[in-house]
């Protein structure tokens, strides 16, 4: 059966600003006239640079920038080494510049240390060997800074000379302090050693914020290009905190096993993953849902309402608010529509029974209470007729057979007691799991949910029977409208006055 699914976009995921900036720019520069460069993706995510590529925005290697003349090329936030813009100096390129600050201000730091420093200490980069932005640091100290990954690359370092420790922005702050550690525990006597937290807080602010969004949700997907180190990092925090976390980069990758337990999925990125792929990919999350849901609904009546009830009852207890009301997911004058209409009634009107049985309510509450549940009950009828109305409208012309007979109820009330019943399970399965009910309670309403969801086959058997019998003309249909009489002014004594 399917369950109610929440697809939920992390609001702390996405670009981070200097990405933005960059992106910025490069629309700014991007006005039809003239190409702009871009040396090295802008961004490591190959669908926003497809999407910029359609706008104009070339990338190019460092090569190719070589043979480029009299142009106009991006530098984009990671930031370049010295020797990039000598080169663009020397081809009359004209640079537009979109270096992250935190990059700058990084660069110039390991700059005036190598400076002050050389030749006597060492400047150990803590980052991946090869990436744009550790090249761009690694060229402020004309190409002698030690590049460390892991524990293990610390074997390049001297431990007798001192060190001068800094840190990729994107990279991991636990991992930074447990190279600092050891760094420490390895130094020789009289050996300096000065080390700089210069992770970006982009990134490990998210952190906990990403940890406490995978633990939150069933299912997440973490939508990053592969390049990404923050979207590596970033990801390891939702794996450790969620083990259904998978790692993808495009809708494609959502497949269609979607699991089928899970009812909050959540949809989260590194600070290099555009809002539009995230929004991209839970839609495609959706569409999957959707489809397993038309799948379902192309199934009998009974079907239908258990599928329609099921993800109501489910999004009512979301909130389990009497007063919240969440929008109808389907089309209006549909079926579905009013059975989900009908269920969020039939639930409001469960918990107000309950709030009105509290011993402590007050008598001024108690009366308001009462007066919604009586119109509630109102509703709850005019919502029968609209559903006895939307099969009349289908088989109200069907020819009866000779000797056709009448059922006891018209189908929409059969479907209304399906609906309480729908109730009764989901809230006899609760009390079947109380934590805090002896093994005694949880047994006896064990036994009594198994009598609930028997009754509720039989009730499904029969509500489908009675729709074929309908349909073949086995039996009418016959609706009576409006016989309430306690909330007529006209037909209750008491609303028109006893002695009126
Ligand atoms: S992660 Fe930080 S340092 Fe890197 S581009 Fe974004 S804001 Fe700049």
């Amino acid at each position: 059966m399917i369950k109610k699914v929440k697809v939920e976009i992390d609001r702390n995921s996405g670009f981070c600003f200097g990405v933005v900036n960059a992106i910025k720019k490069a629309e700014t520069e991007l006005d039809g006239r003239e190409t702009l460069y871009c040396l090295g993706d802008i961004v490591h995510n190959s669908l926003e640079v497809e999407r910029l590529r359609k706008l104009g925005l070339r990338t190019i290697t460092l090569g190719e920038l070589g043979e480029l003349r009299n142009r106009k090329v991006l530098l984009r936030a990671h930031g370049e080494p010295p020797s990039t813009y000598q080169l663009a100096q020397k081809n009359n390129i004209r640079i537009i510049d979109a270096t992250c600050p935190v990059v700058l201000r990084l660069q110039q730091k390991i700059h005036n240390c190598y400076r002050r420093n050389s030749p006597k200490g060492q400047i150990i980069i803590y980052g991946k060997e090869g990436h744009a932005e550790v090249n761009g640091l690694v060229g402020q100290t004309e190409g002698t800074a030690i590049v460390v990954e892991s524990l293990a690359d610390l074997s390049k370092v001297d431990f007798s000379r001192d060190i001068s420790f800094f840190s990729q922005t994107t990279n991991s702050l636990a991992g930074f302090k447990v190279m600092v550690e050891a760094i420490r525990k390895q130094l020789e006597q009289g050996v300096t050693f000065s080390w700089y937290d210069t992770i970006c807080r982009q990134v490990s602010n998210r952190i906990p914020g990403i940890k406490l969004f995978a633990v939150t949700h069933d299912v997440v997907y973490f939508v990053a290009g592969s390049k990404s180190s923050n979207g590596r990092i970033l990801y390891d925090c939702c794996r450790n905190a969620n083990p259904r976390s998978f790692f993808i980069s495009h809708p494609d990758e959502v497949g269609d096993l979607l699991p089928e337990d899970a009812i909050r999925i959540g949809v989260c990125g590194a600070t290099s993953t555009p809002k539009w792929l995230m929004e991209q990919v839970a839609g495609r999350i959706k569409e999957i849902y959707q489809i397993k849901e038309k799948a379902e609904l192309d199934k009998s009546l009974s079907t239908v309402c258990c599928i329609i009830f099921d993800r109501a009852v489910s999004d009512y207890h979301l909130d389990d608010d009497v007063n919240y009301e969440l929008p109808n997911p389907w089309e209006e004058e549909s079926l579905e529509h009013r059975l989900y209409r009908k269920h969020w009634i039939d639930a409001i009107q469960w918990h107000l029974e309950d709030l009105i049985r509290d011993p402590q309510i007050r008598p001024e509450e108690a009366l308001k209470v009462k007066r919604r549940i009586d119109r509630l009950n109102q509703d709850r009828t005019n919502m029968v007729e609209q559903i006895d109305d939307y099969f009349m409208k289908q088989y109200g012309s069907t020819v009866p057979l000779p000797g056709a007979g009448i059922n006891t109820e018209t189908p929409a009330w059969a479907v209304d007691r399906l609906s309480i019943l729908t109730l009764k399970v989901y809230h006899m399965n609760l009390e079947s799991m109380r934590h805090d009910a002896s093994e005694e309670h949880k047994f006896a309403c064990l036994t009594k949910l198994s009598v609930l969801l028997e009754q509720k086959n039989d009730l499904c058997y029969a509500l489908d029977h009675l729709m074929i019998d309908i349909r073949e003309g086995r039996k009418y249909m016959k609706t009576y409208k409006q016989m309430k009489m306690y909330n007529d002014p006209a037909l209750n004594p008491v609303l028109r006055g006893k002695n009126g």
